[in-house]
């Protein structure tokens, strides 16, 4: 970090903002210039609040040279992170492909879409239990139903699991779910992601609406600052101002967090797109950029479903899908194998 002076700051200020920075363990190199000294701080300034020291008298500008991840951050951890899901894995080459209904709607449902998206090569299974919906007045999911029934197509199919927490309350509900997904949503809810780093569960973090890379690697932090290393990032599209798509989908983020982080990124084109006929084509534009794992929506009857129907494909779609993305993985911009 690099704290730029104001010119003809107050000695005796600075001498105290000099001492409050030893005080805390940096070291400090100082430059001292015709007009404006600047003080480069070294040692770890993750935990030092940029917005106070930009706000004393004597400060004219702070500005961080690293990054204010650690545990996420590729500089401290160069390989690729492999998260371990019952024997499926993902990242550093494992490609992944996630697969299921919006929501759990019932047990012929999830069964039946469970047997096809196996068939075309799934490596898990998704479903919603307890969906946060925009209207209160909308299907809000079965909630324990639904990981029941989610857990029966696990044991006939042997795909593991994957479904969303709104409520840390919920946690023990997800005992044998196998991976927790945080939805967009509750991307910055601090409290729930700390409680999360404190289990050993993988979990699959969503990019918020309205949220920057750098954020969506914060909140991994809190994750991993607790000892869940088993961090799972999920491009999904943002807000922006175009509405020909229900998100814009920003491939741009899979090239970006493998350069700065070693956590594997999976993308979902179904919520990123909201649109049946968009999701093939961006799906593959995923690959090619070199995502490390996809998660598509899948209905039996996309017409009849209770929440994102017009974004779900049918399991024949699904079906040419996952082909064409076996033909394309040999040339996807990192080296993916898709078990
Ligand atoms: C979902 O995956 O079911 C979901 C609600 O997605 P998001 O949090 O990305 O909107
Ligand atoms: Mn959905």
């Amino acid at each position: 970090m690099i704290i730029l002076l104001k010119e003809n700051a107050n000695l005796k200020q600075v001498e105290n903002l000099k001492k409050f920075l030893t005080s805390r363990g940096f070291g400090l190199h100082e430059s001292v210039g015709e007009q404006h000294t600047i003080i480069g701080l070294v040692g770890d300034t993750s935990k030092l609040d940029i917005d106070l020291i930009s706000s004393l008298d004597v400060v004219e500008a702070v500005r961080r040279i690293q990054e204010p991840y650690k545990n996420a951050n590729r500089k401290f951890h160069a390989a690729d992170t492999v998260v371990d899901v019952g024997g499926a894995k993902i990242g550093g080459g494992h490609f992944m492909m996630i697969a299921g209904p919006c929501s759990v709607e019932n047990h012929d449902q999830i069964l039946s879409v469970a047997r096809d998206v196996k068939k075309s090569g799934a490596n898990m299974l998704r479903g919603g239990a307890f969906k946060p919906r925009t209207s209160p007045y909308a299907f809000q999911g079965l909630h324990e139903k639904g990981i029941e029934l989610l857990l029966e197509a696990k044991r006939e199919t042997g795909l593991p699991i994957i479904t969303e927490i709104m409520d840390i309350n919920h946690l023990p509900l997800f005992e044998d779910v196998d991976v927790i997904q945080v939805g967009a949503r509750n991307m910055q809810n601090f409290e729930l992601l700390k409680e999360l780093g404190q289990t050993r569960k993988p979990i699959l973090l969503k990019r918020g609406l309205a949220n920057t890379i750098q954020e969506l690697l914060m909140s991994a932090e809190y994750i991993m600052a607790g000892g869940n290393e088993n961090v799972i990032l999920c491009e999904r599209g943002i807000r922006t101002f175009e509405t020909a798509t229900r998100n814009t989908l920003d491939i741009s983020a899979v090239p970006v967090l493998h350069k700065l982080t070693h956590l594997p990124v999976v993308v979902d084109p179904s919520h990123g797109t909201g649109v049946n006929e968009l999701v093939h084509p961006m799906a593959l534009a995923a690959v090619a950029a070199g995502a490390d794992g996809l998660i598509i929506e899948v209905h039996n009857d996309p017409v009849h479903a209770l929440c994102d129907g017009k974004q779900s494909l049918t399991p024949e779609q699904f079906d040419a899908l996952a082909s064409a993305i076996r033909s394309i993985l040999p040339f996807a911009a990192k080296e993916q194998h898709w078990a």
